[in-house]
Formats: structure tokens, sequence, C-alpha cells
């Protein structure tokens, strides 16, 4: 059996794709991801490495020196992992993600501590999340641990040099991939994909003046639906929803309230997890945000570390609810004057402050402290998270990256 057909179950994480090469490949003699075996092929060409303000306008992403890449064949498995100089990727026509949109992919972010080390957040979620999107994409699985052995290994080479230890505060984005590049026409899981990684510059998404203001999205599109793939971060997820954002009802709003069903249940805000803060009818505090057994919804590592935070009662007694709710109850709630806060999560945006939703022509206004630039309890989560990010708190969330002094 070839790896392609390893089911790996379930979207939470907490119930994650089977970890470790035993879970791979079951009764196959094909080769395993095996980062040890990685071959190096430094540049010769270092490129000029931008400000950050430079780097934020270009209009292309720009990205490290080098990229590590990892090709997979059914027949045989895994090859040797390479790391190489950036650069184009040579992939024919036919190829099956070309085509037939075979693709998926993790989004994280390399943090420049205040005390000059290099750090990831929880690696490990992301790594084995592209598992989950694969097998939803019918393209191999790999171990986990391997892949994110390959992230730490490009971020040790290019990381001294593209963020600098005098640039704490910043980071680099990193997007793993995965491609189905069998160049066969026809609607079959591909027998040749290609892994790489690469690591680039992406702006600052986290603080919109006055709080970034969603517009719920048009009657006639969906993002995702029961049986869909919401739940996987596949490219096919996001193509299509870029249209929402097209049109003159965006004017004066950054990002679409994804709403789903005949009851408009509130699922993600763009591509970012969706959190409220409100006074429960019985008078209690709850965070409440959609629930993840239906598939709808993303399981961002910035989602969970929120619920994980709040539910320790690290920032007092706030009721930890993941449920469907409804955009009539925001409505209700904020006629009853009971909306406290809301915000949005993920790695691009990390935990950015909500201040409008409009529905129809109607207005959902939710206070934003204008010192703290966010609601008491966002607030509160953003500084947490951000100590661990910036290495500002020390806990076991935050992975060092090994560079040479
Ligand atoms: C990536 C993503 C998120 C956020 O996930 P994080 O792991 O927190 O970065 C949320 N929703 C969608 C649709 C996403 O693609």
């Amino acid at each position: 059996m070839a790896p392609t057909a390893v089911p790996v179950s379930g979207t939470q994480l907490n119930s994650p794709a089977p970890k470790g090469k035993e879970a791979l490949a079951n009764g196959s003699n094909t080769a395993q991801l095996d980062a040890s075996k990685i071959i190096y092929k430094f540049t010769t060409n270092l490129r000029a490495v931008p400000d950050e303000a430079t780097a934020n306008t270009s209009d292309e992403t720009i990205c490290t020196d080098h990229m590590i890449t990892a090709v997979w064949r059914a027949s045989t498995g895994w090859e040797a992992p390479e790391l190489k100089p950036y650069g184009p990727l040579s992939i024919m026509p036919t190829a099956s993600v070309l085509n037939y949109a075979t693709e998926c992919f993790e989004g994280m972010k390399a943090y420049r501590g205040d005390d000059g080390k290099l750090r990831l957040f929880r690696p490990n979620l992301n790594c084995e999340r592209l598992n989950v999107s694969a097998s939803r994409i019918s393209l191999p699985t790999f171990d986990a641990a391997e892949m994110e052995k390959l992230i730490v290994t490009l971020l040790s080479v290019d990381g001294p040099r593209w963020l600098p230890k005098d640039r704490a505060g910043g980071f680099l984005y990193i997007r793993p991939i995965l491609i189905g590049t069998q160049a066969r026409i026809g609607v079959h899981a591909p027998k040749e994909a290609l892994f790489y990684i690469m690591a680039g510059f992406i702006p600052r998404l986290d603080s919109y003046p006055g709080g970034m203001r969603l517009h719920t999205s048009p009657d006639d599109l969906v993002r995702a639906w029961v049986g869909g793939y919401g739940y996987a971060k596949i490219g096919a997820n996001y193509g299509p929803s870029m249209i929402a954002k097209q049109g003159p009802h965006m004017q004066g709003f950054h990002e679409i309230l994804w709403l789903y069903g005949d009851k408009g249940e509130c699922t993600e805000a763009g591509a970012s997890n969706f959190f409220v803060v409100w006074k429960r009818k019985d008078g209690k505090t709850e965070l409440i945000t959609a629930p993840l057994d239906d598939k709808l919804i993303l399981s961002g590592v910035t989602r969970r570390s929120c619920l994980e935070f709040v539910r320790q009662k690290l920032i007092g007694d706030i009721e930890v609810t993941e449920r469907k709710f409804t955009i009539g109850e925001l409505f209700e709630a904020q006629a009853e004057g009971r909306i406290l806060e809301s915000f949005a999560t993920g790695t691009g945006f990390f935990i950015c402050p909500i201040s409008q939703i409009r529905h129809r022509g109607q207005d959902i206004m939710i206070p934003i402290d204008p010192e703290l630039q966010a609601g008491e309890i966002t607030h509160k989560i953003k500084t947490v998270l951000g100590d661990i990010l910036y290495g500002r708190a020390n806990h076991s969330w935050g992975v060092v990256i090994p560079e040479k002094e």
C-alpha cells in the first residue's frame, strides 16, 4: 500500500494524524521522509537582505537564500531532502497540481525574540496538520517530526542573516507546501509529489488602527460546507474565496465574516478563526468560537492556544465554549448590550481585535479600548501569547532554533 492510502482521521489537533515512522506506509517498504539524509547545496550568490519596510511593500514575496525540497514517488517513497538556492521549480504543464489543485500548505512564523533567540511556536501542530491536509487531497503523508527538523534546518541556515539578532520583534514567514507533480492528465491521486519549504517576509497584520472591520459573506457564496474540506489547508479553499472581497460592499472593510447555512452560523473571519467575548443571558462572561466537529473550519494553532490558555483560567473566570453560533445571536446580544469583545486569530493576523461587523446593511459595533487598541481580554491573551513568541516568557510552546554564534 502506498503512503497516499494511509488513513489519517480527525481534524482536531487533539487527535492528530499518526505520529512517527511506524504510523506511516503500513506494510510498505518505500522510503520515509528522513531529515538526516539532507544534502546541502549552498548558494554561491547571497542576496541582499531588505529592511522590513522594503520587504513589505514589494509586489513579490522576498524569500531567503535557500529552500528545502523533497521528492516523493509512490514506487520508492521519499528521496533525500535537499537544501538549495531559492529559485524557480521545474514541473510539467501536465502536473497534477496545475490541473487538479492537488496542493496543501502550512503557514507559520519564526520570531526573533527580545533575548536574541529565534523561535517557532508549536511547530509540531503545523507539521501534524499538513498530514491531515495531505490525506484530504490524496497527497502522501510523512513523519511530522522529520518535517519539523527540516524547517529548523532551513532556519538555522538562513535565520542568522535574514532575521539578525538586532531585529528583535521581527519574524520570517515559513511556507511548507506539498504539490502533486505527476505529469499525467486524468483525475487520480498523483504518484509523484514535491514537498518544499520556503521562508520570506510578509507584512504585519495584527493591528488595524481602530480594529478590524468585517463584512459578512454574500448570500450566494460559501467558503466551506459539510462534507467539503474547510478543515484542510489546501489551496482549493482559498482561490475561490477571493471573489467575496471584491465589490463596493467591501469599501471600508478588511475581511469577510464567513457565514454558513440558513441560520447564518459564524465560522471564520477571512482565513482566520473568529472569536467573540460576550455576556451570556445568565450573566456569565463567555469566550465563544465555532466548533471543529463538522469540519467546516480550520483548526488554527492560534485558536487552539487561545482556548487552552483561557480554559486554564489564567485571566479570570471566563467560560470557554466551542459551539455553533449565528449572526442573529450576535445582533440579539448587541441589542441587549451583551457583546464585549471580538477578535480574529491566525499566524498572519496573530490576534487581531475586531471593531465592526456589517451584515445586510446593519452594523454590530464592538468597543475597543483606545489605550490598549483591543478589548481588555483580547489584550491579555495577545500579551501572554506574544510573550511566548518573543521569548519574554519561557514556555514549552516556544521552540528555539539552534544558530551558530
Ligand atoms: C491558517 C488558517 C487559520 C489560522 O490557523 P493558525 O494555525 O492559527 O495560523 C484559520 N483559518 C483558516 C481558513 C486558515 O487557513
